[in-house]
Formats: C-alpha cells, structure tokens, sequence
C-alpha cells in the first residue's frame, strides 16, 4: 500500500478519500485553492498545499500545480475524485510520466471512453447492449443521413461524440426538422467541445436511468457490484440514487452485470468504473462509462459492505481483487438524496454562510460532507455540499429511514433542496418505483402551472 497519496479534489469526495486513507494508514496530501483553505479535510490532512486562486481553471484544473504540489511533498499516487480532472486523459498521462501511480484507469482507457463513438463501438464489440443507431460518426452527405434516421425510426437523437455533461443533444422527431438539427449540433460540438463529429441513435422515450458499478483490478480481475437506478433526474443532473434498481431479477442483473465484467477483462479494464444504460421494455441500452469514482457509490458500498474507494486504493498499488464475484452478496436497500446548495423548486444556486447545521443520525443513517456549522459555501464550484444515505432491510425501510432522517436535517444561513427531497419521499409513484428519467422535470412542471 502506498504511504502517501495526493487527492485532487475538493468538497465531500475529498473528505470520503481521506477518509478510506486515514482508515487503511495512508498518509493525505490536500490541494486546495484559497477558497477552501479553512475546509475540514484541509486541516485533517497530513499535508495541504494551496494551488491557486479559486477559480477551478486556476486551481483544480491546474494540472502544472498539482504535479508539482505532489513532487514537494513526496506523494506516490494521486487520486483524481469526480468531475474536475477524474477523467482528463491527458491528466492521467501527465501523472504517470511524471512518476505518479494514477488512481484510476490506463488514460488509453479513459481517451477511449471520452469519446462516445469508440466507446459505444467498444462496448459493443464487448458485447454491451447498447442504443440501436449507426456505429460510428454521421457521414457528410444530406441523402445518407435521411437514409440512416429512416433505417433507425424517429424519433432519433443526434449527439456529440466529445459531449458530456448532459450537453450537445438533440431530440428529431420528423424528417423535416433532420438536417438542421445534424447541422446545429454539428456547430455546437465544434464550439463546446472542439469536435464537431456527430452520431445518431434511437430515442428512447420513457426509459430509466440503470447502471452498473464495476471494479477490476491490473490482473484481468473484474466483478460487478451490482446495479443502481439514478432515474431520479433534472436537467440530466441526477438528484436521487437507489441501489439496487427496484423491479429487476437476480437473473437479469447477473447477466447485465456479468456482460460489463466480461467487457472490462476485454478491455483490460483497471479501477472503479460504471456503465450507465437506459433500460426500457426489459431491456438495457449503453450509453456511456464513467472511469471513475461517482457521487452514488454510497449506495453500492451500503448494500454489498464493499469499501469502493478503498479497493481503488488496493487495485493502484497492483494488489489483486480481495474478492471474487460469488463473494460479492446483496443485502437491504439503500437511498441516496443529494443536499444541494440551491432553492427547493428554482434551482437557483444559494452559496452563503451556513449559520446552522445538525446531521440526522440512528440506524441505517450515513451522511457524507465536508459541511459544518459556520462554513462557507462558495459560490464557485458545483452546489453539492452532502449526501445523505438511508439503509435499510427493505426500500420501504430505507424510504421510512430517509423521511426521519430528513425531518431531522437542519440546514439555515442558505437555502437548500431539503423540501424537494422530503416532497419525492411522499411521491405516490416514487414510492411505487420504476419512474423513467423525466418523471421528475414532468411533476415540477406541473406544479408550477398549478401555483
Ligand atoms: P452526458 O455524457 O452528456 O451525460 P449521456 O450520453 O450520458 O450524455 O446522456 C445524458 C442523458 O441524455 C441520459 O441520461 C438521457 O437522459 C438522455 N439520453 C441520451 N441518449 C438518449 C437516447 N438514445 N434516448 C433517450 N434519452 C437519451
């Protein structure tokens, strides 16, 4: 195991890092910009460097700093978090010529996976099921698009390759409005992400969010733990997390999550890694992997009582997998709501000072953040400040848990999403489970007509 290792990043995930390190002996380095120079897991670590003003372009994502952050103080690994540079595969490149283990995969990996057409193309190969469209990028000529989107079925959904972040997408549903939207979002790539390349796929129409946490390790090891439903969105920004999915059987998880082992020993996978899919009609359609740790893992670890940041610890230091698949065993349920910093039902983003807070506890109750009473939330990072996690031996348990826990919650100084939480927790159809992705947008809108 390593004796000291670097995390990249701030906020809870820094916290959760340090946490798994402090647990298995490892010594902590924390970066910070001069925003976050008082947080709780600065002062906790081993050793902080401040690398930059607050701005992220400046500070997190100052790629020269951390490298160099990380030779004064004599860290072996690093470990990148999500979002930030987690999966820049130019970072990964950067940390491993400069002499640093990468907490996370091979960055041929995380290139492959960054560009939807080969990753789709991958995977399929693999043998992932993913969204019936054409493999590979839209060819120029007016007449083969018509010829492909014809061939698909409208509606269809025209995406970037380089996209991410719930950006560069466009619903077409006649063939009147087709080539338009090929063009403008063939325009858009270019400007956001400096790729123009465009793909196509069906649209599916009322699907749920499903994906599937992976861990595999430098030795062709890879297990599945098992699946999560993130279906619970705005914007394409997740807002509550299960695991597992409600409603599959043991069989039907087996073998999805038997397919994504199978292609992570392909691909000679290595780390923590989820494949998220659409799953509509009993049926799963690839949509993209993220080659890292997520906001969600909670609910994963929760329900198998594996410690997923720790094995990404186990894995980077070459060690194999401490368990196989028929180890991996699911008991209860667990729910995750994410605490936001923002208005309940505007969404507008609400840093400040936070003047009080006092964290639900009792059975089953876990809550990770970096927050405490007095602390400032700044206004220049995303507006997760925690997430609170409810266990239970059923999902009507864990649903009972998490109403407690969030009467218990108190947050003041700012506003928070604690209402909109405590609302879905009483939703009719929540409660019954299976909801697709955009039963959450569908209900605010029709509450806001009705105000
Ligand atoms: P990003 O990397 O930007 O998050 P994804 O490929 O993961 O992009 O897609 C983001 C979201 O867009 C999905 O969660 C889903 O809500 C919607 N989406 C993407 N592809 C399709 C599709 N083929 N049919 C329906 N919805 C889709």
């Amino acid at each position: 195991m390593f004796e000291k290792i670097l995390i990249a990043n701030r906020g809870e995930i820094a916290l959760r890092i340090q946490r798994a390190c402090r647990e298995l002996g490892v010594k902590t380095v924390a970066v910070h910009s001069e925003a976050d120079a008082d947080a709780k897991y600065v002062r906790l670590a081993d050793e902080s460097v401040c690398i930059g003003p607050p701005p992220s372009g400046q500070s997190y994502l100052n790629i020269p700093a951390i490298i160099s952050a990380a030779e004064v103080t004599d860290a072996e690994a690093i470990h990148p978090g999500y979002g930030f540079l987690s999966e820049n595969a130019d970072f990964a490149e950067r940390v491993e010529k400069s002499g640093f283990v990468f907490i996370g995969p091979r960055p041929e990996t995380i290139r492959l996976m960054g560009d939807k057409v080969s990753a789709k193309q991958a995977m399929q190969k693999a043998g992932v099921p993913v969204v019936p469209g054409v493999e590979g990028a839209l060819p120029e000529s007016p007449q083969e698009v018509i010829r492909i989107a014809r061939s698909i079925g409208y509606p269809v959904i025209i995406k970037a390759s380089g996209g991410g972040g719930g950006r560069g997408m466009r619903v077409v549903y006649t063939e009147a409005a087709l080539l338009n939207a090929v063009n403008t979002t063939r325009a858009e790539a270019q400007a956001a992400f400096g790729n123009p390349m465009v793909y196509m796929e069906k649209f599916l129409e009322n699907p749920r969010h499903i994906e599937v946490q992976v861990l595999a390790d430098e030795h062709r090891n890879a297990v599945s733990l098992g699946t999560r439903d993130c279906s619970m969105q705005r914007r394409h920004q997740k807002i509550i997390e299960e695991a597992p999915a409600p409603g599959l059987t043991a069989r039907e998880v087996g073998r999805i999550g038997e397919r994504c082992a199978d292609a992570c020993r392909k691909i000679a996978y290595r780390g923590a890694g989820t494949f998220e899919f659409l799953y509509e009609n009993g049926e799963f359609y690839f949509i993209e992997m993220n080659t890292r740790v997520q906001v969600e893992h909670p609910v994963t670890e929760m329900v198998t009582g594996i410690d997923i940041v720790q094995t990404q610890l186990r894995i980077a230091a070459g060690e194999k997998l401490p368990f196989r698949q028929k180890d991996v065993e699911f008991r209860g349920h667990a729910i995750e709501c994410r605490i936001n910093a923002e208005h309940p039902f505007k969404f507008t983003p609400s840093p400040g000072r936070i003047t009080s807070w006092h964290v639900p506890g009792g059975p089953g109750i876990r809550v990770d953040s970096h927050v405490f009473a007095n602390y400032m939330v700044p206004p220049y990072y995303d507006s997760l400040i925690g997430k609170l996690i409810a266990f239970g031996a059923t999902r009507e348990q864990a649903i009972a848990r998490m109403r407690v826990a969030l009467s218990e919650m108190v947050v003041e100084g700012i506003q928070t999403n604690l209402p909109l939480h405590q609302e879905i927790m009483l939703d009719s159809a929540f409660l019954r489970s299976g909801t697709s992705i955009h039963y959450l947008e569908e209900k605010l809108a029709q509450a806001n007509r009705s105000e």
